[in-house]
């Protein structure tokens, strides 16, 4: 070994990593790679031996989950000067993405990249323990998390403060459409639409097959709208001047945020947590919860570097969602929703919440009712928005064979048990030009379109033939099921299916779009049982003083199966209860 090898060597120990000795050639490099979804380019400065500084310049792929990785993984290689670092958990994509456009920028410096490619040997950090007081301990920084937080502060909480095991803040809320039942909505008043707290009520009843607690769902109902309004008016949410029309749901009523994500809602609660000092703990799992007789007091939590006790006076708020990528859990409570299943859900919702309640005595409600969301991506599970065609009542789902096999507009369980019954266990989702123009999805979630085309999940073709002929559907049977289809449609009425709302007939002539997809894990219903008032109850029926509990992580509100649109007003409702009674329940 030389000396240089063996000074570089010595140093490296001393910051405890492993050590290697690069050159380069000094100067700045840019490098690009594909991302999950979008594109991520880099500048990279070097010196003679050292990469001195990575700076992302470009980076489309999902914000806020993305920005994490491209905070993070620029920081790993410069410390750690290597290609192989973790990167960020739940952002495996922009990361992988973030280190091949370095690798990609450092071939032009001479470097050896195999040496580059060498993973380091970091040595675990000794934990420091460290107590914090707090007024209200909120864990998961969700949708329910940072509504609570926000509220807990707004009712005289002087110290909120919020953990979040992940490296970015969102949770299912941050991946999902974003989209809010309400009832009364203004959109719905602009448009002549009838509707009522009644009629919301019984949707959600109805459609969890009367299994949700109706002293929860007549809360859900009657708060949802002026949920709906704070959000827009005191979060600053930008709704988009349009509603959907969930399976389920008696009359359209799903307001939809700007850009039809999450990321609005999340963006816009993060900013709010921002302007009111609360600070939000990354990458901080709550492990355990603290009980002095009988009550929940606390909190123990891990960082990198820490073994933290955070004391919560007035108490904690649960806000951890449901339990989608635990698959040890979800065959523990229901062996259909086994690993052939993928998961719509970030790597995080792992039910930990439910976990820690019940280790003190909470009573869990519901846990087998596992919702699993019809028109999922066959290589990652994610939820796609193509399928919002489907919601606009603009598409059929077919089989292999060309034939449709369920009401499109069904629930989403029945729609889904339905696409796992059928050859491959997969549907294939068929429209014509008009009706992802009618959708808007193609404007929406043009990241996801080009994704789709390039891994071959979408097709767009001139006939009906060609699209079926990608897919090997049999294109006979599918040019009868459309002619059948557009004479229903005619008709104004399927008679196969009872298709409900109105139905359009498929144009004559194309470009007509088939697109893959499969079923995937979306929502647990099960949970923590709480009360109106968000209070964690016991499994004697008793209010668990100091605890309090919100959103995916609560059980027996939508009972069997939760409707499309339904766990945004939830969140938002059970949230900012929760955050109100933490405070007043100890004035
Ligand atoms: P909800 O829709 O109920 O708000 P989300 O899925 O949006 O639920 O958010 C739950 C959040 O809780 C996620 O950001 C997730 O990473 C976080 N979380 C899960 N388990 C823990 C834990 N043990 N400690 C801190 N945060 C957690």
């Amino acid at each position: 070994m030389n000396k240089k090898r063996i000074l570089a060597l010595m140093l490296c120990a001393a910051l405890s990593i492993s050590a290697f000795g690069v050159e380069f050639k000094e100067g700045t490099y840019v490098g690009e790679a594909k991302g999950y979804r979008g594109e991520v380019k880099v500048e990279v400065k070097t010196s003679k031996n050292k990469i001195e500084e990575v700076k992302v310049i470009k980076n489309t792929d999902t914000p806020i989950i993305s920005e994490s990785a491209a905070k993070k993984v620029p920081e790993q290689i410069v410390k750690y000067q290597s290609l192989r670092v973790d990167g960020v958990s739940g952002a495996t994509g922009t990361s992988r993405a973030l280190t091949s456009a370095v690798r990609n920028a450092l071939k032009n410096s001479g470097a050896d990249l195999k040496e580059l490619n060498k993973k380091p040997v970091i040595e675990a950090k000794k934990l420091v323990k460290e107590t914090q007081n707090k007024d209200v301990v909120v864990i998961g920084a969700g949708g329910a998390g940072l509504v609570a937080a926000i509220e807990a502060k707004n009712n005289g909480a002087k110290n909120v403060i919020v953990l979040e095991k992940m490296a970015f803040a969102g949770g299912n809320t941050l991946i999902s459409g974003g989209e809010y039942a309400a009832p009364n909505n203004w959109v719905q008043v602009k448009k002549g639409l009838k509707d009522s707290n009644d009629a919301f009520y019984n949707d959600i009843l109805k459609g969890g097959d009367n299994e949700g607690d109706p002293k929860l769902v007549r809360v859900l109902a009657d708060n949802a709208l002026s949920g709906a309004e704070w959000l827009k008016d005191y979060i600053n949410m930008t709704f988009e001047d349009r509603q959907m029309f969930f399976g389920g749901h008696s009359v359209e009523r799903s307001l939809v945020p700007q850009g039809a994500t999450g990321v609005e809602m999340i963006s816009k609660l993060l900013a709010k947590a921002e302007e009111l000092n609360i600070p939000v703990l990354y990458e901080t799992p709550a492990t355990e919860l603290i009980v002095d007789k009988g009550r929940v007091t606390g909190v123990k939590a891990v960082s990198e570097d820490k073994e933290y006790t955070f004391l919560a006076k007035d108490g904690v708020i649960l806000a951890t969602g449901g339990f989608g990528s635990n698959l040890e859990m979800r065959v523990k409570y229901n062996k259909d929703v086994d690993e052939n299943i993928l998961s719509t859900n970030t790597v995080g919702i792992t039910g930990d919440g439910i976990t820690m309640a019940e280790k003190i005595g909470a009573q869990l409600e519901d846990m087998p009712f596992i919702q699993t969301y019809p028109t999922c991506d066959p290589i990652s599970g994610a939820l796609l928005y193509f399928g919002d065609v489907r919601l606009v009542g603009g598409s059929i789902l077919v089989n292999q064979e060309g034939k449709r096999f369920v009401e499109e507009l069904e629930r989403r369980d029945v729609i889904s048990m339905a696409i796992k019954n059928q050859t491959g266990n997969a549907a294939y989702q068929f429209c014509d030009e008009a009706q992802v123009k009618l959708s808007g999805v193609a404007e929406h979630h043009a990241d996801e379109v080009n994704y789709l085309f390039n891994n071959k999940l979408l097709v767009k073709a001139d006939t009906i033939k060609e699209a079926a002929d990608f897919f090997g559907i049999d294109a006979t049977e599918l040019e009868k099921t459309v002619a059948k289809y557009n004479q229903y449609a005619k008709d104004g009425k399927d008679l196969e299916f009872n298709k409900r709302g109105k139905l359009t007939p498929f144009e004559a002539k194309g470009p007509f779009y088939i697109m893959k997809a499969v079923p995937a894990v979306h929502h647990t219903m099960g949970g923590i049982k709480i009360d109106e008032n968000a209070r964690v109850i016991n499994t004697k029926g008793e209010v668990i003083k100091g605890l309090y509990g919100a959103g995916e992580v609560t059980g027996d509100i939508h009972g069997t199966n939760r409707l499309g649109s339904d766990a945004i007003a939830d969140i938002t409702v059970f949230g900012r209860i929760a955050g109100q009674n933490v405070v007043k329940d100890n004035k």
